[in-house]
């Protein structure tokens, strides 16, 4: 039987992390299984992968004739970053609330001022629909520089019909001029527009909206919150979504309990979001339903509020998983940072964080079976970070030690690094 070709070749990898799940998040006791592989290589043929292991092991067994061969000696070979939690369109920008904030100034007052959110709605209502795809597709840069190759994409700027519908398009063709695959999310339910109650709003959303985005989004989402949407409006939108053909993720006991984490599990949401204050009880029901929490430690040092206790999330058997919750409140999009920031306020452990960030943030969008993890036939969405370990990308935080990002097998970006103390 003659061997298989190769077209990529990443081989001497000090490290290499398949994060080898078998299509499932990694949770509880497994948590932290990166499935690390010393003197690690993979192949790619086209935009597939079709080995994994050591160098020796990779080599015998492709045909290297016409591969591009990279050179991975005292680097460290990983998954590429699964960003499952962005705002990812929006006009206009809020720098002026990181003086404010520092000042004490509650958020409510700074709406009350005009800022806030609905700075951002005025903003993003005016935009024009290319203005907005060149936002994005800057933005999608940047992230796919950071080592990030899918991104999950929420609307929720408008707060109208016209407007949530030309953020789901704008994302969509953001995507068609990036390497970076993005999966949209309708979030018309973000907040309650000026002029509307939110009952008025969530039948408006139910109505008119849901039937107009069901075709441009993947997943419904709702900011369940108190003086936001109630349990119940959400519920009645989520299941709106669902009928729709929607797949559910909701903004669950972000500010405070409101029962957010149960109605997730009710739901058999995909994911729950922000759970900063989630009730044991929701986090006991979203273990038995399957629902993943995904966290976001950049917002609680954006916003300064407390950060979600992952602990009690890994304990439970919830499997974690990490975003970078991009917006004009958290303008982020590093993951690398949102690793780091986990390892210290959210108490994971650098290889739960990785875990999190890659095949758990993939099945937190229903794709484990297909990225996130270095596997036989997975698309080969590959990082090659220069450090000799994977702890690095905890440990050091502020700079990019993304080296090369592969994307379907091809490499599409090769940044320059500093160069490391010896
Ligand atoms: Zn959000």
């Amino acid at each position: 039987m003659p061997k298989p070709k190769a077209t990529l070749i990443i081989q001497n990898a000090a490290e290499l992390l398949t994060m080898a799940s078998n299509g499932k998040p990694l949770a509880g006791k497994a948590a932290g299984n990166v499935g690390t592989i010393p003197n690690g290589a993979m192949a790619i043929a086209g935009e597939r992968i079709i080995a994994v292991g050591t160098t020796s092991a990779v080599l015998k067994a492709v045909d290297a004739t016409d591969a591009r061969i990279i050179d991975a000696t005292g680097k460290t070979v990983l998954p590429g970053f699964v960003d499952c939690h962005t705002h990812l369109v929006f006009a206009g920008s809020r720098e002026e609330e990181v003086e404010l904030k520092a000042q004490g100034v509650p958020y409510l007052e700074i709406l009350k001022r005009g800022g806030g959110i609905h700075k951002t709605v005025r903003k993003t209502r005016a935009a024009t629909e290319a203005q907005l795809v060149q936002n994005a597709t800057r933005t999608l840069q940047t992230m796919l520089q950071l080592g990030t190759t899918t991104v999950e994409a929420k609307s929720g700027y408008g707060l109208e019909m016209k407007t949530e519908m030309k953020l789901l398009d704008a994302a969509t063709k953001a995507a068609k001029q990036s390497p970076v695959d993005v999966i949209n999310t309708f979030l018309g339910a973000h907040a309650v527009p000026q002029d509307l109650t939110a009952d008025q709003y969530t039948k408006a959303v139910i109505d008119n909206m849901i039937p107009e985005a069901q075709r441009r989004a993947e997943y419904c989402d709702v900011f369940c919150e108190k003086d936001v949407f109630t349990v119940d409006q959400s519920r009645r939108i989520l299941e709106a979504g669902k009928k729709a053909g929607l797949k559910t993720r909701i903004h669950a006991d972000q500010l405070h309990q409101t029962g957010g984490a149960e109605l997730a599990a009710d739901l058999k949401a995909t994911s729950a979001d922000h759970l900063i204050h989630a009730s044991s009880s929701g986090i006991a029901a979203m273990a038995k339903n399957g629902t993943v929490a995904v966290l976001l430690p950049a917002t609680g040092l954006s916003s300064l509020l407390p950060y979600a206790n992952a602990r009690a999330f890994i304990d439970a058997g919830v499997p974690v998983a990490l975003g970078t919750d991009f917006n004009p409140n958290c303008w982020c999009e590093s993951m690398p940072f949102s690793i780091a920031l986990a390892c210290r306020y959210l108490k994971m452990t650098p290889s739960e964080a990785i875990a999190a960030a890659t095949i758990n943030s993939a099945a937190s969008l229903d794709r484990a079976d297909s990225i996130g993890s270095l596997e036989l036939g997975k698309q080969a969405d590959i990082l090659v970070l220069d450090a000799p370990n994977h702890t690095f990308l905890a440990y050091q935080f502020g700079v990019n030690r993304i080296e090369t990002v592969v994307k379907k097998g091809k490499v599409v970006v090769e940044n320059e690094t500093s160069k490391m103390p010896t």
